[in-house]
Formats: structure tokens, C-alpha cells, sequence
């Protein structure tokens, strides 16, 4: 345990809350939830449920069957991904289900090549399996993109595992479909397993579309671990639901270490996620329409930012700019030494809260979520830019 730190993502959020419960106005570009709410067939779905002394019991520790098998439909009609139900755990979000494929692939020794800038949580439960992190640093330079030379040099004798997502959280890069494909038949050929995070799936930009991995490599389907869940795509971070799809007899582990930790997910937030998985996508278009708006907005605001330096982000929610240009400079009498200085300082004195690179293993970047209204966005980075611009 001593080697977890806290998540830095939910550290700013809180310190963010905390200013505004004591009245100030504060911005927040910390947190990775859609603003919007969640869609109302699928609280109405919830609502019905609630009266419904069905859904006040526990459910299978692996979720409702019919969960399970609505999620395996919108699998194929989603990412044309064949499953089946008895591969699929429904879990506290996608969050569980990575922890839970960490659990069950990863032991103790076995390194996990992980691409940064990374998720936040991603080492943390790879180092809680008892797994080592090897990090392979990507840039600008590649689209925030790992390349095959990359992975090879970082491969060796103690690789169990591939942590991969595209789109990323923090950067937005989107791997095209050729790349993935390479990536998957490297780590066929190697024997090496994939943890897959499709978790932005719905939410790709301009060009950019999104390509799953045991889709484009079949073979890979017997080390392949994908991730999933409603929070992103429908509004509902809250509910807590995510799943994983893997191979059948890992899925039974992975039953098996949920059955004696949390067990099942909150029935009623089942019967919302089935609402979700079973009904159209037009709400998650039409939030795609909102974040692509104000992906472009936010990425010509920060370059508008001397020392700010923003790659346009592709998919997800976020931008990830480097920050670099505005270490040394003092900022409201504090000398920049790093972005956690610059976090610091821009929400004490700007009332702006954005996430520093350190957490996702890039310093001198800064994550900004684009999930928040358009007039924030521009009052938001118009303080920012405000602050620098005067020190
Ligand atoms: N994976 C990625 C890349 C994420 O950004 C997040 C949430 O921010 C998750 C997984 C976890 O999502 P959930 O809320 O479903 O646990």
C-alpha cells in the first residue's frame, strides 16, 4: 500500500470543490465527467426500477444476465466485436474492470508496458497486482502515439501485458486503424496479452475514428482484455457501471475475485446501464457535437497563450498542452519549477483548476477536461491567460 499515491485528478477536483464550497468561483477543467445529464429514458429506467422489489436483491456477482447479454449485442453492433455473455463482468465502472484484468493476468514480477502520458490509475493497479511498470514515453512529436520500435525496445522476458487506450485520456490521441492492427499482431506474435480500454469509444473527432483492437487482430481475442462502460458515452459517471470482455475462463476468475470483494453492481444502476447499452446513440452524438466544439475553441485559446503549446486533441474530452514555455517565469511573485507549481498557483490566483502533467506521467503538461460549458471554457481559459499575461 505504501507504494499507491493518491489519484492527483481526484486531489484538484476536491481542492477545486472545497474553494467553491467556500463561495469562490472557481472553474473547474480538473474533472473527466460529461457535464451534461445523464439521458431521462435511462433514469426513468432506474425510477421504475427502484419500486420494483426485483432489483433490491443482489444480482449475479458478474452482473444481470440480461445486462450481460444486452452489453454483448452492443459490443457487435458498437465495434463488431463477437462475444458472448459468459465473457462479459459488469463492474463498478471501468475502473473495476481494469483492476479486476490487473488481478488476473498480472503477477508478481511480470512487467506491463504502459505508454505515457498515461491514465492515472493504470500503474497504481498494475503495481497492486504485484506487476511492474515499464513506461514508454511518447510526444507531440508521434500524436502522444507509441510507436513499434518503442514497444520492442521495452519488451523483454518478464512482459505478461500491453496497457492500451485509445482515445487517450489525458493527450485525446486516436491510433488509426493500422497502427492498432500492427500493435495487435506484435503482441500476438510475442504472446503478449492487451488490456484494451474503449472506454472513448463514441467520442472520436474530424477524421479520427475509432478501431478496436481484437476486431482488427482476432488472434489476439485469447490474450485480449476489453474495457468498457456507460459513464462516458451516456452522461453517467455516477452510476458506477463499466464491464470487461475477455476470454471465458479469465471471466471467471475475474467473477470469482468480485464475488468475494464487492459483488455485484447496484442493481438499479444495472437496470440504468441496460437502458443505456439497449437504446440509440443520439444522445451520445449529440454530446460529441458539444465536446467537438469546444475541442476546437479550446485548442486555438491555449496556443493564443505564449508559453502554451496545445497538440489538437483528436477524441475524448481532454487537452493536453505542454506547459513547458512557462516554467522559469514567475507567476504572481512564484517562480514556475514545475506544472503542479503552475496548478497550484493559476487556482489560488485564478480560481482555475486544471490537472497537472506529473499524475499522468508527464511533467511540464497540463490536462484540461473540455466537459464543461462553453462560457466556462472561455471564462475559464481567458483567466488563465489573464494571469499569465499580467505577471
Ligand atoms: N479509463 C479511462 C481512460 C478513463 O478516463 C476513466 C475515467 O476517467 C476510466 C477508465 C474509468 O471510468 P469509470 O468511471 O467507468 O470507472
Amino acid at each position: 500500500m505504501t507504494q499507491i499515491t493518491e489519484s492527483p485528478t481526484m486531489a484538484i477536483d476536491a481542492k477545486a470543490k472545497a474553494l467553491k464550497a467556500a463561495g469562490a468561483n472557481v472553474i473547474g477543467f480538473g474533472a473527466g465527467e460529461p457535464d451534461f445529464p445523464t439521458p431521462d429514458h435511462i433514469v426513468e429506467a432506474a425510477a421504475k426500477a427502484t419500486h420494483n422489489t426485483a432489483y433490491h436483491r443482489y444480482t449475479p456477482a458478474g452482473g444481470l444476465p440480461e445486462l450481460r447479454a444486452a452489453i454483448a449485442t452492443k459490443t457487435k453492433r458498437d465495434s463488431e466485436l463477437d462475444v458472448g455473455a459468459e465473457q462479459i463482468v459488469v463492474t463498478n465502472g471501468g475502473k473495476q474492470a481494469l483492476y479486476n484484468a490487473c488481478m488476473a493476468i498480472v503477477d508478481p514480477g511480470d512487467e506491463v508496458i504502459l505508454p505515457t502520458p498515461y491514465w492515472v490509475s493504470y500503474p497504481e493497479m498494475i503495481r497492486l497486482a504485484g506487476g511492474e511498470v515499464v513506461a514508454i514515453e511518447t510526444t507531440e512529436t508521434t500524436g502522444f502515439r507509441a510507436t513499434l520500435d518503442q514497444l520492442e525496445q521495452a519488451r523483454g522476458d518478464k512482459t505478461k501485458a500491453l496497457m492500451f487506450t485509445s482515445p487517450s485520456n489525458p493527450t485525446g490521441a486516436v491510433y488509426p486503424s493500422d497502427e492498432v492492427e500492427a500493435i495487435g499482431r506484435w503482441c500476438v506474435e510475442h504472446g503478449i496479452w492487451v488490456i484494451t480500454d474503449e472506454i472513448y469509444e463514441h467520442l472520436t473527432y474530424g477524421e479520427h475514428t475509432f478501431a478496436s483492437m481484437p476486431v482488427l487482430v482476432p488472434e489476439l481475442a485469447e490474450r485480449c482484455i476489453v474495457v468498457n462502460g456507460v459513464a462516458k458515452a451516456y452522461a453517467m459517471t455516477g452510476w458506477r457501471v463499466g464491464w470487461s470482455i475477455a476470454p471465458a475462463d479469465v471471466t471467471k476468475k475475474m467473477v470469482s475475485l468480485q464475488s468475494h470483494t464487492t459483488s455485484n453492481v447496484s442493481n438499479v444502476a444495472q437496470v440504468a446501464a441496460l437502458a443505456a447499452v439497449s437504446g440509440d446513440l443520439e444522445a451520445a452524438k449529440m454530446m460529441r457535437e458539444a465536446f467537438d466544439r469546444r475541442r476546437k475553441k479550446i485548442h486555438s485559446l491555449l496556443n493564443d497563450i505564449d508559453g502554451v503549446d496545445c497538440y489538437e486533441p483528436e477524441g475524448a474530452f481532454y487537452a493536453f498542452p505542454s506547459v513547458k514555455g512557462l516554467l522559469g517565469r514567475t507567476i504572481a511573485g512564484v517562480t514556475m519549477g514545475s506544472a503542479l507549481d503552475l496548478a497550484d498557483v493559476v487556482l489560488g490566483e485564478a480560481r482555475v483548476a486544471f490537472v497537472p502533467g506529473e499524475g499522468f506521467g508527464a511533467p511540464g503538461y497540463a490536462r484540461f477536461s473540455y466537459a464543461l460549458s462553453d462560457d466556462d471554457l472561455e471564462e475559464g481559459v481567458g483567466r488563465f491567460a489573464e494571469l499569465i499575461k499580467s505577471s
